[in-house]
């Protein structure tokens, strides 16, 4: 009766928890079993290489249905995968798709998939993306694994350690979302990234003197410090000239393409 009653008080709890914008209920079990109702999905957003323009990469982007068929917004289902921890059996399940998507497809250089710091924290995590990578038979290299600036990042010792596992095996890390959190550069100055994104937020705002000045000096900055820039958010076709004039690698945005089913992704790297 007591385990019953506590089981109880946790369903309560977990209700109030789990209230999300829409006034549904996203409980852990509903996130949980998308997996095995095949609710999940992933897209694909092409990453273009300014100089060729060209497909270099992909970043691979989960979608989930609600049981009743309707989409979910990353923005509503991802925080609450992340307090209930469903995130590391939706997580897994995007890495696996990931290095299919490689396996599959020899022409494609790269896919990255986002992790949040709950999988990083996971003391298994390494290992079974490491796992993942082999049974995939793929060059660890062409996975890339995007972790979001913040103070889970920085000074914490163990993602420092993390970086390291990664890096001898090969797999690369990808700074995301640069700029719009308070240890940007922080993360920038303890962590070696092999690739860093800025914000889509720094290309929306760069129609102005002062907003176009300002992403010119972030890619600098971050060029200086990473191997690589990415620029996220590229909408318009007057920004995909002004964002290749200031020197930065890779570009990614609506405009040269929208996350897309793999069929898609594919039929596009073939053009
Ligand atoms: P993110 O990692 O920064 O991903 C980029 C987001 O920007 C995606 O939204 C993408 O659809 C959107 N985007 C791309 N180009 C443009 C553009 O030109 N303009 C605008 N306005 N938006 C653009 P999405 O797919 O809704 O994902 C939102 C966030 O949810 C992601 O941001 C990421 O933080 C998280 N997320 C998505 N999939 C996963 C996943 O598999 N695992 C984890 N942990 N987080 C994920
Ligand atoms: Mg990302
Ligand atoms: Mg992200
Ligand atoms: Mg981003």
């Amino acid at each position: 009766a007591a385990k019953e009653e506590g089981r109880n008080r946790v369903r309560t709890f977990d209700r109030r928890m789990l209230e999300s914008d829409a006034g549904d209920t996203l409980t852990a079990e509903m996130l949980r079993s998308a997996v095995t109702d095949q609710r999940i999905s992933a897209v694909f957003q092409p990453i273009v290489d300014v100089t060729s323009g060209m497909i270099w990469g992909a970043e691979a982007l989960m979608r989930l249905k609600d049981p009743q068929g309707r989409p979910l917004s990353p923005e509503t289902f991802i925080p609450v995968a992340e307090r209930t921890g469903v995130i590391l059996e939706l997580g897994e399940w995007m890495l696996h798709e990931a290095c299919n998507l490689l396996a599959n497809e020899p022409a494609l250089p790269v896919v990255s998939v986002n992790v949040s710091s709950r999988q990083i924290e996971d003391p298994n995590f390494v290992g079974t993306v490491a796992k993942i990578v082999r049974a995939a038979g793929i060059a660890p290299s062409r996975l890339a694994l995007e972790i979001t600036e913040g103070g889970e990042i920085s000074g914490n010792p163990r993602v420092a350690l993390l970086m390291d596992e990664l890096a001898a095996i090969g797999i690369r890390v990808w700074l995301d979302d640069f700029g719009t959190g308070f240890a940007g550069l922080t993360c920038l100055s303890e962590l070696r990234f092999d690739m860093v994104k800025i914000d889509r937020f720094f290309v929306q705002s760069c129609d102005t003197p002062r907003g176009a000045k300002l992403l010119k000096n972030i890619i600098d900055l971050v060029g200086s410090c990473a191997q690589k820039t990415i620029v996220e958010g590229v909408e318009e076709a007057h920004q995909v000239e002004l964002v290749a004039s200031f020197g930065v690698d890779l570009f990614q945005g609506y405009h040269l393409g929208r996350p897309m089913p793999k069929h898609e992704l594919v039929s596009r790297l073939a053009n």
